[in-house]
């Protein structure tokens, strides 16, 4: 899960990261209000979005008056703000107002889990302000990196290693020591699975600050940290995806024409890959789980018909844990309570599958069963195909 940069910036500081002052504002009016609040003379208004390279989007403005401020919030809000990160574009429904800072140098400062050495990576660099994918890519030896142990910690050298790998003044190490260490503190502490400051700036009065703030944190973890849970901010996430967690389901939405219910995500992968092989494209995918109720599959299957794009429905279910029947049973449950009018594609196996084929042919719904992965795709494929020609015919 993902959260805003003024959240962020309030979990961070009560760790001890400096961060500019700011307030929150939920209209242009009160956009001003919080400018006259703060004070000073310079303020940035920042649209609140889940996505980085707002700067470059217009969705950060450096203002000279309140009035100034007021006007470039009404330039962001309901606006649908469209970055290098997200071409759809997030709508933009809160602006962050801050105090302006003079920046002597951009610098970036990151964390992340390394999950193949199952270590903690945090990561440091001069050139600030830049994506990271961009600078390892263009400039992978202006990046320092320090491997954690977790059980250990982030020890005190190696963040001074790494301020001084970025070209911090000596007077300036304690500091940025200092912060580092309160970044990862509240990185682990709150279960995130990332943290990036960028930039991390000097200032003129070479103070050292998060001007920029991103963390995301681990969905499995937040039944733990009802704090962070509360900051999701719906308006900013796919709502195929929302509606999906909200019944407990794990869904991923893609751009294609195939709807998928599946059972593990390693058997989602390989069915994408096997729909992509027959030249089909996936629209999405809902992982039911492992022993999954007749009732959990009638609502996977509605969510999944909830996406427009869907023209067929694939179900692929290898059972272990889970039952054929009882799955069976949910797809001829959904047909019973929603209109379903697409074509769906049975393919079960496993753990009673003769019962549960018995299930859907008697019910004498126009399902297609197959017995093989490979089957079941290319008959989505061409269920997909007739459904296209069909309403292409219709108009
Ligand atoms: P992002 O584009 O979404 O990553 O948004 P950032 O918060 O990183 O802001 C983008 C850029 O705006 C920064 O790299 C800075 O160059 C500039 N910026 C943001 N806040 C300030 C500020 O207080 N003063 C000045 N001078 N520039 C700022
Ligand atoms: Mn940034």
């Amino acid at each position: 899960m993902d959260i805003h940069e003024y959240q962020a910036k309030e979990l961070l500081a009560r760790y001890g990261v400096p961060v500019p002052r700011g307030g929150l504002s939920y209209s242009p009016e009160q956009a001003s209000y919080r400018a006259t609040e703060l004070g000073g003379t310079r303020w940035v208004v920042k649209a609140q979005v889940h996505s980085g390279g707002r700067g470059e989007a217009g969705g950060v403005k450096v203002c000279h008056s309140d009035r100034e401020v007021a006007e470039a919030a009404n330039g962001m809000f309901g606006r649908r703000l469209v970055t290098r990160q997200v071409p759809r574009g997030k709508c933009v429904y809160r602006v962050y107002v801050e105090e302006a800072m003079e920046i002597k140098r951009e610098l970036y400062f990151g964390i992340v889990l390394d999950r193949s050495a199952e270590q903690i990576t945090v990561v440091a660099s001069a050139e600030g302000g830049m994506e990271i994918e961009e600078l390892a890519a263009e400039n992978p030896q202006a990046l320092f990196r320090v491997t954690v142990e977790p059980a250990v910690g982030f020890l005190e050298f190696q963040a001074r290693e790494l301020a001084f790998a970025i070209g911090l003044a000596p007077s300036q190490i304690a500091k940025a020591s200092q912060l580092f260490r309160a970044a990862y503190r509240a990185f682990r502490d709150l279960d995130a699975a990332l943290l990036e400051i960028n930039p991390l700036v000097v200032t003129a009065d070479e103070d050292l600050l998060a001007l920029d703030a991103k963390m995301s944190f681990d969905d499995n973890a937040l039944y733990r940290r009802p704090a962070i849970a509360e900051l999701r901010d719906r308006s900013q996430e796919d709502p195929r995806e929302s509606h999906a967690a909200d019944r407990g389901l794990a869904y991923v939405g893609l751009d294609g024409d195939i709807g998928c219910v599946i059972n593990g995500a390693g058997l989602a992968m390989a069915t994408l890959d096997m729909i992509k092989l027959a030249g089909g494209e996936p629209a999405n995918f809902l992982d039911i789980g492992g022993g999954a109720s007749p009732e959990r599959v009638f609502k996977a299957f509605r969510a999944v018909l909830q996406d427009s794009n869907v023209k067929v429905v694939l179900v692929n279910i290898f059972a272990g844990i889970n039952r054929c029947d009882w799955v069976a049973e949910g797809i001829v449950d959904a047909f019973r309570k929603i209109d379903v009018t697409l074509p769906v594609v049975v393919r079960l196996a496993g753990t009673h599958v003769e019962e549960g084929k018995r299930i859907l042919a008697e019910s004498g719904l126009p399902i297609v069963t197959v017995d093989t992965l490979a089957e079941a795709a290319e008959r989505a494929i061409e269920a997909g195909t007739e459904v296209r020609a069909a309403a292409g015919a219709g108009g």
